[in-house]
């Protein structure tokens, strides 16, 4: 049967605020790095290597330093040149793991095309895992074993316990089916007891499955993508995409009243951000909707500090 959601325009969503909770976990992390110091004299060190020149990625490590020197913790960058061969970078990480200064290895992906990302992953140990890719890693929070959770998701999970969204009992939809977003994501989702259903590429009537949803993620990586027909009346909308958008009528048609302040960064930087939610459209349906930026991307960087600090204390016996 079809059936069409009327907009609300005389409501708006409120604004999930990623930044509040972040601050509010970074506070944490830094009161703990604080006692790990005090207590132990151990600095927790964090280890970032981006290889090539992607514009995105060197934002988020850049962001990712700049936390750790925030809260108290030690870091270390290495930028590789596009080019470098596979094995440079798995004789890095070998060394990296060998290191008993280093409490988390993260390599930012995507990665080059000659390098083989799943064989990366596997080299790095999976106690200074902090990005939560490894297959021991998943494997353990599949079967609901103290682990390190991946940031991102453990974000959203945070996020929505933080700001009270009742998610035991809740119908959960996740667009997206990643190993880094999607799979998880639904995983901790279940289990914090909603009922999940996963989307992808091939499931049909979308809009028909989302809107049955009260809490909808989506990761899929298409701007704007999800409209108001997606979405049921009410619902918590988290938004996880970050797309770069270029064109001015574009931010026009997605940002309705924020397109004023929308083209001003774009004419600034030559882009601005959108998640794969369509703001102007989603924010008169849905209850509660992440921004982007100010969402899911700052709580992602929060919860890698935890996991850094939460890395080392179990590796060193803390
Ligand atoms: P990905 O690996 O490219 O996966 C995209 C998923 O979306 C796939 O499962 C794909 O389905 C599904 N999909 C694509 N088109 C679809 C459609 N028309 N309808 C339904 N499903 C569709 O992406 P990802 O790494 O999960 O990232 C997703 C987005 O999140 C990106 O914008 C990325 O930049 C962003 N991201 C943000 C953060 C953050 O911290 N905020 C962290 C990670 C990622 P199939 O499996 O069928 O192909």
């Amino acid at each position: 049967m079809e059936t069409t959601v009327q907009p609300n325009a005389d409501t708006k969503a409120s604004r999930l605020d990623g930044s509040r909770v972040a601050a509010e976990i970074k506070r944490e992390v830094s009161g703990e790095v604080e006692r790990v110091r005090r207590e132990h004299g151990v600095k927790p060190r964090l280890v970032t290597v981006l290889v090539g020149d992607d514009p995105a990625s060197a934002v988020y490590v850049r962001n990712k330093v700049r936390t750790c020197e925030e809260l108290g913790l030690a870091s270390e960058h290495h930028h590789l040149p596009a080019d470098t061969p596979a094995g440079r970078l798995l004789e890095m990480v070998a060394g990296f793991n060998a290191r008993e200064d280093v409490d988390g290895l993260l390599v930012q992906l995507p990665l080059p095309k000659q390098m083989d990302e799943a064989a990366v992953i596997e080299a790095i140990d999976p106690a200074k895992d902090v990005d939560g890719f490894h297959p021991v890693t998943v494997g353990r929070m599949m079967q609901r074993r103290p682990t390190l959770l991946p940031c991102t998701p453990a974000g959203i999970v945070e996020l929505l316990v933080r700001e009270g969204v009742e998610v035991a009992g809740a119908r959960a939809c996740v667009v997206g089916r990643s190993n880094i977003v999607g799979r998880p994501v639904a995983e901790l989702l279940l289990q914090r007891d909603a009922t999940v259903t996963i989307c992808h590429s091939r499931t049909g009537c979308l809009p028909e499955v989302t809107r049955e949803a009260d809490i909808l993620v989506v990761a899929i990586g298409r701007a704007g993508f999800i409209r108001g027909e997606h979405v049921k009346p009410g619902a918590t909308v988290i938004d996880v995409g970050m797309n770069r958008v270029t064109d001015e009528d574009e931010v026009k048609a997605l940002f309705g009243e924020d397109a004023p302040r929308r083209l001003e960064t774009l004419a600034k930087r030559g882009y601005t951000l959108v998640g794969d939610v369509h703001p102007a459209e989603v924010e008169r349906v849905a209850g509660r909707l992440t921004p982007v930026p100010g969402g899911v991307g700052l709580l992602t960087v929060a919860m890698l500090m935890k996991n850094t600090v939460r890395a080392a204390r179990l590796r060193r016996g803390l």
